[in-house]
Parts: C-alpha cells; sequence; structure tokens
C-alpha cells in the first residue's frame, strides 16, 4: 500500500477506464484536471461524464481509518476495536456489553454498601 505511485498516471488510467462510456464523446470538455507531484505531471481535459465519474469516485471514499464518530466526545479516532483514543470510549456490542455489566457491578456495590 505504501510504494510510491504517479497520481498523474492515475488520473489518466481513471480517465481511460471511464471515458469509453462517455454517451456524448464529442462533447467540449468542462473542465481541466491538472496534477503535479515529484513523480510525474499532467493536464487532463475533462468531459462532463468524467468530472462527474471523479466526483462520485471521491465523494464515495472512506478513509480506512475511519470508523465513525465517538458518541462520548466526538472524535474520529476510534480505533480497531472500535474503542476511542481520545475519551476511552469502547463503542460496538462489546463496548455496550461491557459498559452494561460495569453499570450493574456498580449498583450492586452501591446497594451492598451504601454511603
Ligand atoms: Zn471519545
Amino acid at each position: 500500500m505504501n510504494t510510491p505511485f504517479d497520481p498523474a498516471a492515475v488520473v489518466a488510467e481513471f480517465i481511460d477506464a471511464v471515458s469509453p462510456y462517455d454517451p456524448h464523446p464529442d462533447d467540449d470538455p468542462v473542465a481541466m484536471i491538472g496534477v503535479r507531484t515529484a513523480l510525474g505531471e499532467g493536464v487532463f481535459a475533462v468531459s462532463d461524464h468524467v468530472v462527474r465519474a471523479m466526483c462520485k469516485a471521491l465523494a464515495a471514499y472512506r478513509d480506512p481509518e475511519d470508523r465513525g464518530v465517538c458518541v462520548g466526545c466526538g472524535g474520529r479516532h476510534l480505533d480497531e476495536n472500535l474503542h476511542c483514543r481520545d475519551c476511552g470510549r469502547l463503542h460496538g456490542i462489546l463496548g455496550q456489553v461491557i459498559a452494561q455489566h460495569a453499570a450493574r457491578v456498580a449498583a450492586a456495590e452501591a446497594a451492598q454498601d451504601p454511603l
């Protein structure tokens, strides 16, 4: 996943993959997409069909680290166990079971040992 890749080449490949399905291939381009990195650069004149496909692809992307928002603190850094790195809250079924168990233990202790 961390091997270097050329973003301009990736954009060119995306355009090549989507362009054959453009229902109006003879229409003028509606946007210019420019990409320049240390590995390469390119400027692409793209059709309405292609720019819409790019926007859909970008809108559909979710970061692999994106596991939602913590209901406790609103933080966005839940680890793979749905454990909030910001406030420590556990999410998901396991987190709910642990929270309910802790509440029962606390209630039982309070009943046995009222202050
Ligand atoms: Zn949190």
